[in-house]
């Protein structure tokens, strides 16, 4: 576009209903979050466990910085690498069972590094339709051929495979679907990955800390090896309440990527303190179970009283519940009209999700009570008749 056509284009978005902004919040995140001086009761973070303003990791963050001070300072492969970061990558590696894990400053980040590091000219990437975009953006910038199957569907995926010469093979999934919240089938996808010698990543962006007995993540809760799944990504700005991500695998993947990942190693390291909050929530994931219990508990009530009250649910058992009211201006007149009841849900339109399938995305955290919950089936139902 050239400077003359910005104006338009805008406009035209804004006479689409698919016109972005953003909210000015005035502190941290919780069950409620302060817009406008005015408390909203808080059903779109992803702070699914409540760690995000938790005392513990603001003080490791506060001695973080006072000694490591704020900034990195340089790439991670310069001297922006600290003990702190070393220690974490660590303690993660050990966490998800993998010989190595390598942090990386976002999870948009480590999922094009992967993919640039691992794929050329010539080569195959497999992508789930409903992908999260960083990896679509990954499979692009890879330059290899990239070919997306149908939602969830390893028996569409093994066709494409079998089709494929390509010497190097690449099939990325989301571990939990982002938008619909469903989980991969991923022993099934692992299995057709086996068959036809591809690699298979898995992005656990909303299982890891969440899913499985000890937060694991989706791997855990479906009994998967790193040899079904050699490429795991989890990112720590979700349920871990921190900020950046990490692969996990074996020891010549993480040397790979440390050589060759342009994600990883043309950008400044993310700060030294914020690995240390991250090293406090990882221990939080272990010795607060109750975390993950109590929002599985809010999961089932908030499915039982919106089913009862005939709300057009989707087919997801984790933290992310889109109520599917289809058409955009609805939608978007729902989360506008919930927001001015105090209620803060956001509405999720395309290009994001397709054509026709405009949405309330609702998540839910371990913060929330049952009172919360009552209240949200309410509202609603309130904007969902109207
Ligand atoms: C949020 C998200 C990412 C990006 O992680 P950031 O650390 O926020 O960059 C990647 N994949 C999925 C599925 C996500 O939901």
């Amino acid at each position: 576009m050239r400077a003359d056509q910005l104006a338009s284009y805008l406009a035209q978005l804004q006479q689409q209903q698919r016109y972005r902004s953003r909210l000015v919040v005035e502190g941290p995140q919780g069950v409620t979050v302060s817009i406008a001086n005015k408390a909203h009761l808080n059903f779109c973070s992803n702070d699914y466990l409540g760690l995000a303003a938790h005392p513990d990791l603001i003080t490791a963050l506060q001695r973080g910085a006072d000694q490591y001070g704020v900034g990195s300072g340089a790439s991670h492969l310069i001297n922006g690498h600290s003990s702190a970061h070393h220690a974490l990558e660590e303690e993660l590696a050990e966490f998800v069972q993998r010989p190595r894990a390598l942090l990386f400053s976002t999870g948009y980040m480590a999922n094009l590094g992967v993919m640039t590091a691992l794929l050329e000219k010539g080569d195959h990437v497999f992508e789930d339709r409903l992908n999260h975009a960083s990896l679509l953006d990954g499979g692009l910038l890879s330059q290899a051929r990239l070919q997306r199957y149908a939602h969830n569907d390893a028996q569409a995926l093994h066709g494409k495979l079998a089709a494929s010469q390509a010497h190097t093979k690449l099939v990325a999934s989301d571990g939990v679907f982002s938008m619909d919240g469903d989980i991969a089938a991923v022993s099934q996808l692992a299995q057709v990955c086996h068959q036809h010698a591809a690699w298979l990543m898995i992005d656990d962006a909303h299982g890891f800390g969440v899913l499985g007995k000890s937060g694991r993540g989706t791997l855990e809760a479906q009994q998967l090896t790193p040899d079904d799944v050699p490429i795991l990504m989890g990112t720590l700005g979700k349920a871990i309440g921190t900020f950046g991500a990490f692969i996990a695998g074996s020891e010549e993947l993480i040397e790979t990527l440390i050589q060759r990942a342009r994600s990883y190693i043309y950008t400044t390291a993310m700060p030294a303190a914020i690995a240390e909050a991250t090293r406090v929530s990882l221990r939080l994931l272990t010795t607060e179970a109750w975390r993950r219990e109590k929002l599985q508990q809010n999961i089932q009530r908030f499915r039982q009283l919106a089913s009862s009250a005939g709300l057009p649910l989707m087919d997801s058992q984790t933290a992310i519940q889109p109520v599917m009211l289809g058409e955009v201006g609805r939608t978007v007149a729902a989360s506008v009209q919930l927001r001015q009841r105090g209620i803060l849900i956001s509405a999720i339109r395309p290009p994001t999700v397709p054509e026709g399938t405009a949405r309330l995305r609702i998540t839910l955290s371990s913060l929330h009570e049952s009172a919360h919950i009552d209240r949200l089936i309410d509202e609603l139902q309130h904007v969902c008749k109207a």
